[in-house]
């Protein structure tokens, strides 16, 4: 039995170039008990390994988070092998609104703790009793509500690219970190503000709303399907967009535009753009935001030393990095002293004040 990929990423790569097939990315996610992760894994990997599902999957007691891409043409058999597993069924696949066929190129089904990583003790409080899940159209109607907090729940390196107007973007590089310093901020809105927060695909809100409940917030409500669902309902149905800029995504994409505004700066010379890359060093490999005329003249690196060393051969650089694990599966973020330009940071009192003068 074959229960990891064998290809690498640019024998993939060749492959699906040569299939000349169009690819579907789609997400979804589901919080279900999963009594026997691994060998929901394994069945998982060996039933999508066939039918050419890349991407990104967590499996975990709690439920699963996917994040994957299949050939457009396997899509009935990929949905009627969902639709045989009982918590699966008919389960919400946020379909990609930009596709690419190459958003993943290997299959890694991984068993964790949590599908998500809250730093919660989810045996201290009700998660099942969660926020209010709302539609584009009334979230519109949330958000232009006077009486309204409406919160980002998704990283700064992601609202930095977009969010909602009047959003407060928490200034945080985990999901785990902004719990605490959202409700800290907010402690004095528990009773009679409304609590409306929002992230990528909905499935951070999921818990998040439930934690916010448990922490004494009334009014909580989330955006079912996150950003992607909103952008789908928007277009579908011709309601006024509220959100600004592009939608960060967790594949090789790493974005979808939802608006031509370009309302983040490049970390190098900061001039408008807003297209994330990773540090070419592959001992840095630097999550951060970089303009052309800076990738030309870093050679796609974030710093002259990553520069540097990006510049001596494969072998040497290898030697460099021996005993340092692999930088490819460290998710660094824009965060690194050296770059000189960063976001903005949109203040909670400000935004407050803003609000109710
Ligand atoms: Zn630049
Ligand atoms: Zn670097």
């Amino acid at each position: 039995m074959q229960l990891y990929n064998t290809l690498s990423a640019k024998e993939r790569e060749q492959l699906i170039d040569e299939a000349g097939k169009d690819r579907l990315t789609l997400s979804f996610y589901k919080y279900a008990h999963i009594s026997k992760p691994k060998e929901f894994r394994d069945q998982l990997f060996l039933t999508w390994n066939k039918i050419d599902v890349l991407g990104r999957i967590y499996i975990a007691p709690e439920g699963i988070n996917a994040q994957l891409s299949l050939p457009a043409d396997n899509f009935e058999l990929f949905k009627a092998h969902l639709d045989t597993i009982t918590f699966l069924k008919n389960v919400r696949l946020n379909i990609a609104r930009e596709q690419y066929n190459k958003s993943f190129l290997k299959l890694k089904i991984k068993v964790r703790d949590k599908i998500v990583a809250d730093g919660l003790n989810d045996s201290t409080f009700d998660v099942t009793d969660k926020g209010i899940h709302v539609g584009a159209e009334q979230f519109n109607k949330l958000i232009d509500d006077e009486n309204t907090i409406i919160v980002d729940m998704r990283n700064h390196y992601e609202s930095e690219i977009g969010y909602f107007k009047n959003a407060i973007t928490p200034d945080v590089d985990t999901f785990r970190d902004s719990l605490p310093i959202i409700e800290k901020d907010l402690k004095d809105y528990k009773e009679d503000k409304n609590l409306v927060m929002y992230c990528t695909g909905g499935i951070r809100c999921e818990k998040a709303s439930a934690y916010f409940k448990h922490k004494g917030f009334k009014n909580v409500y989330q955006l079912e399907g996150g950003i992607i669902e909103y952008a789908r309902q928007v277009k579908d149905h011709g309601f006024e967009n509220k959100f600004i800029g592009k939608n960060f995504v967790f594949d090789d994409r790493r974005s979808e535009l939802i608006t031509d505004d370009v309302i983040a700066h490049c970390h190098q010379c900061g001039n408008p753009c807003d297209v994330h890359t990773n540090c070419a060093n592959d001992a840095c490999h630097l999550l951060f935001i970089q303009c052309e005329d800076c990738r030309e003249e870093m050679n796609n690196c974030c710093s002259s030393y990553c520069k540097d060393i990006y510049a001596l051969p494969d072998k040497e650089q290898k030697e460099l990095r021996k005993g340092q694990g692999n930088s490819n599966d460290i998710f660094k973020k824009g965060r690194a002293d050296y770059l000189p330009f960063k976001k903005d940071l949109r203040n909670i009192f400000e935004i407050l004040s803003k609000k109710s003068s």
